[in-house]
């Protein structure tokens, strides 16, 4: 429920001229009950919670989370918001930290603490290499969940299936050691100013990572793998040392393309590598 004390998303934009800057990837959400919705994916957010936000803009979703009960961490990179910022830090004390910075340059762990939820509308500029970081981290990760808005096609390429356009190396990377899955589809019309594309939020929980697979081994298997992905494996793992012996030890028929492996064989052909 949106808090009576706090004015309206709309009048806080116009207040502190908070023009949308495109190079930032700046399109804000200002509907209360959908960053309500978004807010309550994770499940898990109360008094005892962190959540970390990277992009609060003029806090829209910040205001969600917060009126969860939670401590929120959010770091910006637009010295303009800090005002808006500080008036959500006033209208609940002591549950907000703000930081101004570069959430690409700064360490989320640190700021954050273990345990945190990720909660962002991600910059879609950055919002993939942060992804794929949090992905990387060490296993199990640091922060308990992952709630992301992404443009819907990005959404598609980490929740994709074997067999599909969509499916390759941040499937492969999303879905390794976790299950990803579509939690809510947005409309561009709810952004203001609307993106040319549809978004999509995305909700990851860690799962068990399995036995003996390092990762850097599984990067290198799938960038050479989809790197040709329309060619068969014989031809696109030529370059990459082991590779195609790894296939012949998994018994993988390496006349396949790499889009026909599933989840399962990539791992068991990447701790092949990682031996
Ligand atoms: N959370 C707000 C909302 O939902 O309305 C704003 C989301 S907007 C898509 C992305 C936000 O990320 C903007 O406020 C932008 O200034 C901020 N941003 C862009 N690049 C950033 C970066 N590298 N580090 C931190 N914040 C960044």
């Amino acid at each position: 429920m949106p808090n009576p004390q706090l004015p309206p998303l709309r009048e806080v934009i116009a207040a502190h001229g908070l023009q949308a800057s495109k190079a930032l990837g700046q399109n804000f959400l200002l509907d209360e009950q959908l960053l309500d919705r978004i807010a309550a994916i994770p499940g898990k957010l109360d008094d005892t919670a962190t959540a970390y936000e990277v992009g609060p803009g003029p806090g829209g979703l910040t205001r969600a989370l917060l009126r969860t009960g939670a401590k929120v961490v959010a770091v910006e990179r637009d010295r303009r918001c800090l005002p808006a910022l500080a008036e959500l830090d006033a209208a609940f004390p002591g549950q907000l930290s703000v930081v101004e910075g570069d959430a690409m340059a700064l360490d989320a762990r640190e700021l954050a603490g273990d345990g945190a939820h990720i909660v962002s509308n991600l910059p879609y500029n950055v919002g993939t290499a942060l992804l794929v970081g949090w992905l990387s981290a060490e296993w199990t990760p640091w922060w308990a969940s992952l709630t992301l808005m992404f443009q819907h096609e990005v959404a598609e390429r980490i929740v994709a299936q074997p067999n599909t356009d969509h499916y390759g190396r941040l499937a492969v990377l999303s879905q390794w050691r976790s299950t990803p899955r579509i939690a809510m589809k947005v409309h561009r019309s709810a952004f203001t100013p609307p993106p040319k594309v549809m978004s999509a939020v995305v909700h990851i929980e860690p799962a068990a990572q399995p036995e003996g697979v390092d990762i850097k081994a599984l990067e290198r298997l799938t960038a050479a793998a989809f790197g040709q992905r329309r060619k068969m494996l014989r031809q696109s793992l030529k370059g990459l040392p082991g590779g195609l012996a790894a296939l012949e030890a998994v018994g993988i028929d390496s006349q396949r393309r790499a889009e026909t492996l599933s989840i399962a064989e990539f791992v068991d052909v990447a701790r092949v590598l990682s031996g």
